[in-house]
């Protein structure tokens, strides 16, 4: 009998990610990819946090990774007129080690790193033993389903297997074939309450000569009316920038705009003398760009990532808004879970049922939608926060900001760089913190939506009183 076998959709960060785990863990795989070559460049910086970093060490990856970024150790935010506002110092120190400042003893062991996106997969293909089982050129057309097994249609021909993971990213071919699939057995349960991605922000994003000047490990933030940016030094005088801008409309599913180069000159055109910090001019990252791309920031956790024996990890399911760094990394812990569960899965049964497969990504779903929803609203707020989408907004993001200690932040902070876990069946990372391990929202975190309320609350006296006493 054949060995149980997982096909991997797509050989980007969690298809590669995944591909490395399972190979770790014994488990058989392909991976097929349409693009005809691995981590083509398309000029994204990628920041590596924490729970990224963990796994990415258990796999033997992290060491090359970190020769290759450029750890952050301080976040400084402009305003609108390019002058300073807000200063997180300490932010590595936080993260990799114990700090003074909180009462607890809390450090995840890792900083946050900036390289570039392509380098991580690059790495995790170059970690892979058996480059045999990858696909390039392979687009996959069509899936078909028994109980027993997945065939998967592909231009370079036919693979069996036990399993098919959507890797495939935002535009999931996987995800539509689960769709035509549920359709054509009329289970209208797979459609029940299913949410499509939301688009309220566009980004901007480019790797490009740094100009003169530039802190070393010292990120930069700009924050103007409905846009904001963010930029971090990498490498070779290099920097990662991206520029984020509202959108006139909220979209959703199929009205998400797509764009096209002339709209990304036209847009960096239109903003090219905005000053992010003094003597970084929007116009002159782009100009000096090696390459520079405008993308819909799609966002939201799908419902259902599912479909008999079919499940989809990564951008396909859950999208976030990359101020907060958490796509990659989100996607990486989301395979680490599926890893673990099919292993607990296999070692109770040689060839699992289709009703157990579903058990496991039922879990799965119910896990890890939890913590991406949590994360894609995190990175929804600070967006809107840090592009002063409102007076309120504005008046925090410029005026309060600066008083608050990074310990204000703590449960937020652990929220975003805890939401990991580690592979169960691999040595531990080499570095550890005192933190344990896991994701931070069940108990008492609130939502991004109390805690704006909270906010307003602590902040609306004050202005009251403020006001009573000018007027
Ligand atoms: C500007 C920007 C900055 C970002 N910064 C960060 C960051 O700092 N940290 C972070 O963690 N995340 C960041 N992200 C998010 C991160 O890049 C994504 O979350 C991550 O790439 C998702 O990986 P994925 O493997 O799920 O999908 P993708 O990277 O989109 O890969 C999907 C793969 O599937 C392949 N594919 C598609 N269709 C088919 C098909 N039919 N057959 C075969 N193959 C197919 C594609 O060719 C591709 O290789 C950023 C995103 C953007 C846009």
């Amino acid at each position: 009998m054949a060995a149980f076998r997982v096909i991997i959709v797509g050989g980007s960060v969690a298809g590669l990610a995944l591909a490395n785990m399972l190979e770790q863990y014994g488990i058989d795989f392909v991976v097929l990819e349409k693009h005809k070559s691995i981590a083509p460049h398309l000029g994204a910086g990628f920041a590596m946090l924490p729970h990224g970093a963990r796994i990415l060490d258990q796999l033997g990856c992290y060491n090359a990774l970190e020769k290759l970024s450029t750890p952050i150790d301080t976040v400084v935010g402009y305003d609108e007129n390019a002058e300073k506002c807000t200063k997180i110092s300490n932010i590595g120190v936080f993260l990799e080690q114990r700090l003074a400042i909180f009462p607890l003893q809390d450090f995840l062991g890792y900083k946050m790193g900036f390289l570039e996106r392509q380098q991580v997969v690059q790495c995790l293909f170059d970690n892979l033993r058996d480059k045999s089982k990858i696909h390039i050129s392979c687009c996959v057309s069509r899936i078909h389903l028994t109980d027993e097994q997945v065939m998967v249609e592909t231009n370079s021909g036919i693979f069996e297997g036990d399993l098919v993971v959507g890797a495939d990213g935002v535009h999931s071919y996987v995800r539509r074939e689960m769709a035509r699939l549920a359709s054509a057995d009329g289970d209208e349960s797979f459609f029940q309450g299913q949410r499509e991605f939301e688009c309220c922000y566009s980004a901007m994003f480019g790797t490009s000569v740094a100009p003169e000047g530039l802190i070393e490990n010292q990120a930069f933030k700009g924050f103007k009316s409905d846009r904001s940016f963010l930029c971090s030094p990498g490498k070779g005088r290099l920097i990662y920038w991206l520029a984020m801008f509202k959108n006139r409309e909220k979209t959703s599913g199929d009205g998400i705009p797509r764009y096209t180069r002339d709209d990304c000159d036209r847009l960096a055109a239109n903003f090219a003398d905005d000053i992010i910090k003094p003597g970084v001019r929007l116009g002159d990252l782009y100009r000096d760009a090696r390459k520079a791309t405008l993308v819909p920031l799609e966002q939201g956790v799908l419902s259902t990532c599912f479909y008999k024996r079919i499940v989809l990890v990564g951008d396909s399911w859950h999208k976030i808004n990359p101020i907060t760094g958490q796509g990659g990394n989100t996607a990486i812990s989301g395979a680490a879970y599926l890893t673990d569960g099919l292993m607990d899965l296999l070692e109770r049964e040689k060839r699992p049922t289709r009703a157990s497969i579903e058990k496991l990504f039922s879990d799965y779903q119910q896990n890890r939608g939890l913590i991406s929803k949590t994360l894609s609203e995190n990175a929804h707020i600070m967006q809107r926060i840090e592009a002063l989408e409102t007076p309120f907004l504005k008046f925090f993001q410029l005026n309060v900001m600066r008083f608050l200690p990074l310990k204000f932040f703590r449960k937020r902070l652990l929220t975003s760089f805890n939401s990991g876990l580690l592979l169960k069946r691999l040595p531990p990372p080499s570095r550890s913190g005192t933190v344990q391990v896991g994701p931070h929202t069940q108990k008492g975190d609130s939502s991004p939506l109390s805690f704006l309320v909270k906010l307003w609350i602590l902040f609306l006296i004050p202005m009251t009183v403020v006001y009573y006493s000018l007027a």
